[in-house]
């Protein structure tokens, strides 16, 4: 028995207890700049991870490199080893694991200073400067310590308080925001929430949490890359009805309501994203995809013809704005995660319409996502990984920025 213990104990004191996971890297870049956004799952022990920094200049082919390495971290098995920017002098990213941690490499049109600092358990951010002195350039042996000071942080990027929001999912960016008139106003609309779970997958991830996590990160892309004021319907694990969720949208007189759901089949083959916008169903699908998702509406005493009704009242240039915003959401999001996982790895189930109770009472262009299939398997544990939270939201930025675009470039030319 003495032995049991005694080779028990030896276990448990040599396997590190679940050591800390780089789980997302979220790449901002401005002008000579680049911030990046390290995402650590901290496992059970939340110790600092060993952070060292190194810039090397371009070489021949060689392009400028900025790194760093975690040490004590590992690269979760969800992440792609390439992420490709190719914007404001950042090529791409490039992840790995070397020695007991994981190097990320910033490959770079010219040299730049590195800093890092891990500002919470659960982030760190690497910056990446070029010289405030522009006649001192790195040399490959500095760390960015002590040497010319950087010029300071373009505002263009996220702040570490916007940065820390995003790996806490708190929407600390709503309490600052007032409504402007100038700037476009968004509604996101995480789906269910509270006792409404929504659809829970195989392995019990409900869809409810998903919707907020897509919602929470498109948030803080959309205040940042389009200045845009952004609403949710709810920032934390609570009940609101459909219909107040309409209303939320309707009083702040908002250009847009995107409506954040994860897809729910009976089997678990069917797999992959889908964009709805209001009309009535456009096929047997959609009509099953609307049941489900209007389900929680009888609970508040709306019967389904009341849906049709208010449907009718809904003009017909909204209704065309609205599968325009729907095309866009479809075309970004299959975009961005071919991009990330490649083609084969995307399912693109198109744009469809149904009559969805929250659409159906929104004045305004309106869209219903659904993400990725919480029953699927493979769908599930994708939609459980915030690079793939991540990537979803990006995509979201992109496609309302491409159509807010096209409403400010007079779009109008109805006949
Ligand atoms: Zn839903």
């Amino acid at each position: 028995m003495r032995c049991f213990f005694a080779l028990l104990c030896l276990i448990l004191a040599a396997s590190p207890a679940h050591a800390a996971r780089l789980v997302a890297v979220r790449t901002f870049t401005a002008p000579g700049q680049a911030r990046l956004l390290l995402e650590l799952d901290p496992g059970e022990e939340s110790t600092p991870a060993t952070i060292q920094t190194r810039a090397s200049p371009p070489l021949g082919a060689i392009a400028a490199r900025g790194i760093t390495w975690l040490g004590g971290v590992e690269l979760d098995a969800d992440l792609p080893v390439e992420v490709p920017v190719h914007t404001d002098g950042v090529r791409r990213v490039l992840l790995a694991v070397v020695g007991a941690g994981v190097q990320v490499t910033v490959e770079l049109d010219q040299a730049r200073l590195v800093r890092a600092e891990q500002i919470d358990p659960r982030a760190v951010i690497v910056d990446l400067l070029t010289s405030a002195d522009s006649g001192s350039t790195t040399d490959g042996s500095k760390t960015g310590e002590g040497s010319a000071p950087p010029s300071a942080v373009s505002d263009e990027l996220p702040t570490r308080a916007q940065l820390l929001a995003v790996v806490q999912g708190v929407d600390l960016l709503r309490a600052a925001g007032g409504a402007r008139k100038t700037r476009p106003v968004v509604v996101l609309d995480a789906g269910h929430g509270g006792w409404d779970h929504g659809a829970v997958g195989p392995n019990g991830t409900r869809e409810a949490d998903i919707a907020l996590q897509i919602v929470l990160r498109a948030a803080v892309g959309m205040r940042q890359r389009l200045d845009a004021d952004v609403i949710l319907t709810r920032d934390d694990d609570e009940f609101v009805t459909l219909r107040g969720r309409a209303r939320i949208a309707n009083q702040a007189k908002a250009d847009l309501f995107v409506s954040v759901h994860a897809n729910a089949a009976f089997g678990p083959q069917a797999w992959g994203t889908e964009t709805y916008s209001m009309d009535t169903a456009s096929d047997r699908g959609a009509q099953r995809v609307a049941a489900r998702e209007n389900a929680i509406a009888r609970k508040e005493g709306l019967a389904e013809g009341d849906d049709l009704l208010a449907a009718q009242l809904i003009n017909t240039g909204t209704m065309r704005l609205s599968r325009e915003l729907a095309a866009h959401v479809q075309s970004a999001v299959c975009q961005r995660l071919g991009l990330v996982y490649g083609t084969q790895s995307v399912h693109d189930l198109g744009t469809k319409t149904a009559l969805f109770t929250v659409l159906t009472r929104t004045q305004m262009p309106a869209v219903l996502f659904e993400s990725a299939f919480v029953s699927n398997p493979t769908d599930e544990r994708r939609l459980r990984a915030p690079y793939f939270q991540q990537t979803i939201a990006d995509a979201l930025v992109d496609a309302v920025g491409a159509w807010l675009d096209r409403q400010g470039d007079g779009a109008e030319e109805s006949p």
